[in-house]
């Protein structure tokens, strides 16, 4: 099975859609998120299937430049509140908030200076985008000047599932040509947590 645990983020995210794994960049490089990116980031790991316990070990040790007492007072509540473990009214409780879809990030809370959530394909210029895509493997240039144009018509979950199936190739070959998956485990993803199941089930 998955061991979807604290210590194992850092290899799982090779199966993060691209917002989530600059989510993950920023906060290795900085060793800090705002709070919006802290909340996207802890939902999308809620919905990965990382518990509570193990998501509190993991922004404790990922905010490396605080003490237990500040971690503590600033940080604690909110990724607990994000699982429902404490806050909100009592019917939600035990819940929580769902992980954020694609069409939340892309049209919700736009992201500001220094701030490191939203949807790349959206927020980012293409510059910055491309920049972003060659760091983490995606250096095609076809695939690339794809992105571009799908991004200049404002088709940013496209360029998204074009990135997936350029990542996946040989994997999607596969379970075509065996007739594994169908088209309906195929078709275009609208969430980020869909993006890292279906990853996550094609390369394992
Ligand atoms: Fe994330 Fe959705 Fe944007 Fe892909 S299209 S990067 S999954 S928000």
């Amino acid at each position: 099975g998955a061991d979807i645990s604290a210590r194992n983020i850092d290899a799982l995210s090779a199966s993060f859609p691209l917002c989530m794994q600059n989510l993950h960049r920023s906060l290795r490089r900085d060793a800090h998120l705002k709070h919006y990116g802290r909340l996207q980031y802890t939902l999308f790991l809620k919905g990965i299937g990382l518990n509570l316990e193990e998501c509190l070990v993991f922004w404790r040790s990922s905010f490396s430049k605080f003490t237990d007492d500040v971690f503590n007072k600033e940080y604690r509540y909110n990724v607990r509140h994000a699982y429902g473990d404490v806050g909100g009214d009592s019917n939600r409780r035990g819940n929580g908030c769902s992980p954020f879809s694609c069409q939340k990030i892309l049209t919700e809370h736009p992201p500001g200076p220094g701030e490191a959530h939203g949807c790349p394909y959206r927020h980012f210029s293409i510059d910055n985008l491309t920049n972003l895509l060659q760091q983490v493997g995606v250096k095609d240039q076809e695939v690339l000047r794809g992105v571009k144009e799908d991004k200049e018509k404002q088709k940013f979950h496209l360029a998204c599932n074009r990135v997936f199936e350029y990542a996946h190739k040989q994997e999607i070959k596969k379970v075509r040509d065996e007739g594994t998956w169908g088209a309906a485990q195929l078709e275009t993803i609208v969430h980020p947590n869909e993006y890292f199941k279906r990853s996550y089930l094609l390369k394992n």
